[in-house]
């Protein structure tokens, strides 16, 4: 299901209902309506308004035969 936070307008698709919103932390969540969704939709397509999750660059290790 897609949630929205009334608090933020913070969009975000869980399985359950969560208690808080993971954005900003409060507690306004709602269920998206069908306007909401096509948003949450579109920023999915665009890749954009989703949190960006911290990559973790692992370094190269150099392969010393020698
Ligand atoms: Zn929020």
């Amino acid at each position: 299901m897609i949630l929205v936070c009334k608090s933020c307008g913070f969009l975000f698709e869980r399985t359950a209902r969560p208690v808080n919103c993971p954005d900003c932390g409060k507690t306004r969540i709602e269920y998206a309506d069908i306007h909401e969704k096509i948003t949450y939709l579109k920023r999915k397509e665009e890749g954009i308004g989703l949190p960006k999750e911290k990559q973790s660059v692992k370094p190269s290790h150099r392969r010393s035969h020698l």
